[in-house]
């Protein structure tokens, strides 16, 4: 058996978990961008974290559950990047896990099958959620993450998790 793979996000870093034990990790150039102003971009970085960018038809699976799933508002790019590459990882190589603490990268992760590290720094339990865009002025419930007010009464619209 190989060493544990993970896939991090720019909050795995500043967690440190790139210095600590032996497993393999991966990141994409967009979260790379935002870590290295901190400092964090050394060359010692660098020797311990594999770069690389995901598969742009993972990147437009990911778009598109996130779509489903009404979690597409919530996701940047970055984000984006990072579910498809733990997805490209996940089948090439059974082993990886991604590491986020971000509520809307677990939940679309989850739908996709992806395994997700049990590192969390804030832990609880996870579950998948389905976001829809409610009304508080009639009621109406919308299932279209881009809808910003109520087409009936032109309300703005809540989130609000379902399921
Ligand atoms: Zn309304």
């Amino acid at each position: 058996m190989s060493e544990p793979a993970y896939v991090l996000d720019s909050t795995a870093f500043y967690a440190g978990i790139p210095y600590q034990g032996s497993g393999r990790y991966y990141t994409t150039y967009l979260v790379l961008e935002e870590v290295k102003h901190n400092n964090i971009g050394s060359s010692f970085l660098h020797s311990r974290v594999h770069v690389t960018e995901p598969s742009p038809d993972s990147v437009n699976k990911v778009k598109m559950t996130a779509m489903k799933t009404g979690d597409a508002g919530a996701l940047s790019q970055t984000d984006l990047s990072l579910i498809a590459l733990a997805m490209d990882l996940s089948i090439a190589d059974g082993g990886v896990n991604l590491v986020s603490d971000d509520f809307a990268v677990r939940n679309v992760a989850k739908v996709l099958a992806i395994p997700l590290a049990q590192t969390s720094i804030k832990g609880g339990a996870w579950k998948n959620i389905v976001w829809k865009n409610y009304c508080r002025g009639c009621g109406k419930e919308y299932t279209n993450p881009k809808l910003t007010d109520c087409p009936v009464c032109g309300t703005r619209l809540v989130r609000k998790a379902t399921g």
